[in-house]
């Protein structure tokens, strides 16, 4: 089998299993409880935390367990805009976002926010023309994703945050990384609220965290216990915590390696589907190297990743969470891509830890299948 959807889900590290299993088991105490055994799993979580809060270079208590980057991206938008509303009533935001911050910008707005949404060029250049121009005392928040999980751009988020500290505004800069977590070093001083998932770096399904310091003030949007510093009741996960920390560690450990070799194995597909020809490159040469998003121009996106799968390689043709509604990405489109392309793109993503012999048996499956498509 070829596994090309690791921006969708990874499967666990065995470590991470093993980790979550023997918590679950041994430590299955509730942290809150008020008796050794509830302070034994404190502990553990608190390790956890601590050890998550050392690989992104903040401190623990700006570490805010959740279930992954849904979760995440909603508390940290809704959390900023809500607390923030008297005085920041508007909020900015890209158009190639994920649903799950797209969703939330577009309830705000039936409330009465109002909301910037920035546009961008196939090269993944964002509109700072119109973000200079927007950014003023009433902007609450921006919120612009790391790595795009399609396309697989990548955004200047760095630059947002320095032109929001030159223009002196307390407008509070929100990444969601979830493409990006141990994919690319992320600096801790470039962003105050930053979101991803466990499952997308080796961790369980449902374990991530919000990383939010320590200044920023925030609306919880769970209501309930203390748990997590009153940002996120109840009871706390430990086992996906615990899990999430060791997934990290070893995904913080060998990020150096896997770039360098999501570099090289892209490399290879990016030639070969260039010899193949009638395709059409859609990732830019500077987005990361851990996506590659393609179309073929006589092929439907669609009935090729089927014959694909159905020889056991396994791609997407949107980001997985849209992959079975029907249409065109609206990443594409808004990128300026045509309706054919936008509507029969390939994505292949990667961890890094594939084996280079991949690219060829990814080529010559894409070629038999091409081949046989064209036969019927
Ligand atoms: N943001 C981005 C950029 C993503 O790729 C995803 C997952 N596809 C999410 C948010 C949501 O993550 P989850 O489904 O783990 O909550």
């Amino acid at each position: 089998m070829i596994y090309f959807d690791c921006a969708s889900t990874i499967a666990p590290y065995p470590e991470a299993l093993q980790t979550f299993v023997k918590v679950s088991t041994e430590d299955f105490a509730n942290a809150s409880s008020n008796h050794a055994l509830g302070y034994a799993s404190d502990t553990l979580l608190e390790k956890a935390r601590a050890q998550v809060a050392r690989y992104f270079g903040v401190k623990a208590d700006e570490v805010i367990f959740d279930s992954g980057a849904s979760e995440g991206n909603n508390l940290a938008i809704k959390g900023v805009a809500y607390h923030n509303r008297s005085w920041g009533k508007k909020l900015i935001t890209t158009q190639a976002e994920h649903p799950s911050v797209l969703q939330v910008f577009h309830e705000l707005e039936k409330e009465g926010f109002q909301v910037i949404y920035l546009s961008y060029d196939k090269e993944g250049n964002l509109d700072f023309d119109t973000l200079e121009k927007e950014l003023d005392p009433s902007t609450s928040l921006v919120s612009v994703m790391k790595v795009n999980n399609e396309v697989g751009y990548v955004f200047d988020t760095e630059r947002i945050h320095r032109l929001i500290q030159e223009k002196r505004l307390r407008t509070l800069l929100h990444v969601d990384a979830t493409q990006a977590v141990g994919k690319m070093p992320l600096d801790p001083s470039g962003y105050d609220l930053l979101t991803f998932s466990g499952h997308k770096i080796g961790s369980v399904k449902g374990s991530g965290a919000l990383i939010k310091k320590e200044s920023v003030q925030l609306d919880p949007q769970i209501l309930g216990g203390s748990q997590e510093n009153g940002f996120r009741a109840g009871t706390s996960t430990v086992p996906e915590d615990a899990a999430l920390a060791t997934a990290l560690r070893l995904t913080m450990n060998s990020m150096p390696e896997r770039i360098e070799n999501a570099r090289k194995l892209n490399a290879a597909l990016r030639k070969g589907l260039a010899e193949i020809g009638e395709v059409e490159i859609l990732t830019p040469e500077n987005g990361s190297p851990f996506v590659l998003n393609f179309a073929l121009h006589k092929h439907k996106g669609s009935v090729v990743a089927e014959a694909l799968s159905n020889a056991g390689v396994y791609v997407s043709t949107k980001s997985a969470c849209s992959a079975r509604e029907p249409g065109k990405s609206y990443v594409l489109s808004h990128a300026g891509y045509s309706d054919d392309i936008a509507s029969n793109a390939i994505r292949l993503s990667f961890s890094g830890t594939e084996d280079l012999s991949e690219a060829a048996s990814f080529l010559s499956t894409l070629n038999d299948v091409l081949s046989s498509l064209k036969e019927r």
